[in-house]
């Protein structure tokens, strides 16, 4: 019989496959404990444990932490950008420093089907959706080399909401108490806008933050920045965040990307705003990263303001999120406003 995925378990996973073991609960305890907290992946280290439970444990559960191919590090700002190898598949995180604490972006797919034309990501086609195991364990693998990492949020290569269930499987194992124990609070889905995900999200009752990539305030230059608008265009994106906000009361992350001369004028700046009217939103203004489309260039910085460049994050439309974990909210115009 094939190994389980031991990180794509849950705790209650963990709690009924120890009772089909014949074992206590507090067994289920134990494991979660040395995988999420103390960050031990192999079976015989688990000193507790005893030597003929480990080696059961062994026969029946592999845990795969990826394999580090390349990790390189921004001299100006600290964050490191992580390639994994999974089985042949090169997949990146990104750690983000910030004064006393880290914030991890994760990837969810290998590739991503949506094509956004300034990103490599897109452009590379879509390969398979990852795992909840494989998600954990990019955290898991960065949190063993850095320490502890205080923020999540799922905005590296692919569109969490097209692998919603194991987006959602990894933030459960990752916050669960038992488990990694990271604060709901401190955890953000990113999507491109994909609005049956946004919607089932605001059902979920979870606490996580949702943060929308928007990049465009119009559906014409929507449709070119960002592919999946000619599915949820602007109109049905916006009903999708209000219902969101209704049912959860969480103010809204607006990712913004800055491309000279595409999206970047004022008269857009007021589209924008006309836009996000009436919604609780912390807008995130970006040095726009292209790692695709050569014509999609960073927007220079207004004069005597602070521009934070250095866009290291391969696939990632912008950095991170909101006052939480934002590596470039410090932004070429007020990076904060409420709508
Ligand atoms: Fe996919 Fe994000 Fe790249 Fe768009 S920017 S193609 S959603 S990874």
């Amino acid at each position: 019989m094939p190994k389980k995925d031991a990180l794509s378990l849950g705790y209650q996973d963990w709690v009924a496959e120890m009772e089909a073991l014949g074992e206590k609960r507090f067994r289920a305890d134990q494991i979660c404990g040395w995988l999420y907290k103390k960050r031990v992946f192999e079976w015989q280290l688990m000193s507790d444990i005893g030597l003929e439970m480990r080696s059961r444990l062994d026969e029946l559960f592999r845990v795969e932490v990826p394999r580090l191919e390349k990790v390189v590090s921004s001299r100006r700002d600290g964050t490191k950008k992580f390639l994994w190898d999974f089985g042949g598949s090169s997949v990146e995180s990104v750690a983000i420093a910030h004064p006393g604490r880290l914030t991890a972006c994760l990837s969810t797919q290998v590739g991503c089907p949506l094509g956004c034309p300034f990103c490599a990501t897109g452009q590379s086609g879509f390969e398979r959706n990852m795992t909840v195991g494989e998600m954990v364990g990019q955290f898991l693998a960065m949190e063993a080399r850095l320490g502890d990492i205080k923020n999540l949020v799922f905005m590296g290569m692919g569109e969490p909401m097209l692998n919603y269930d194991n987006v959602i499987g990894a933030v459960r194992n990752l916050n669960h108490p038992k488990m990694r124990g990271l604060g709901i609070r401190h955890i953000t889905i990113s999507t491109s806008g994909v609005v049956p995900g946004i919607l089932r999200l605001a059902r979920e009752g979870l606490g996580v933050r949702l943060a929308v990539s928007l990049h465009a305030p119009n559906d014409d230059l929507r449709d070119l920045l960002v592919p999946i608008n000619a599915q949820y265009p602007l109109k049905e994106l916006r009903e999708a965040l209000e219902t969101y906000q209704e049912a959860t009361g969480d103010r809204i992350t607006i990712e913004y990307s800055l491309f000279d001369k595409v999206n970047d004028s004022v008269p857009m700046a007021r589209q924008l705003g006309e836009y996000l009217k009436g919604l609780s939103v912390f807008i995130n203004l970006i040095p726009g990263s292209c790692t695709g489309d050569a014509r999609y260039v960073t927007s220079p910085p207004l004069q005597g303001e602070r521009l934070c460049g250095d866009p290291v994050l391969h696939g990632v439309p912008g950095g991170g999120p909101d006052e939480q974990g934002g590596r470039c909210g410090r932004g070429m115009w007020p990076a904060q406003a409420n709508a």
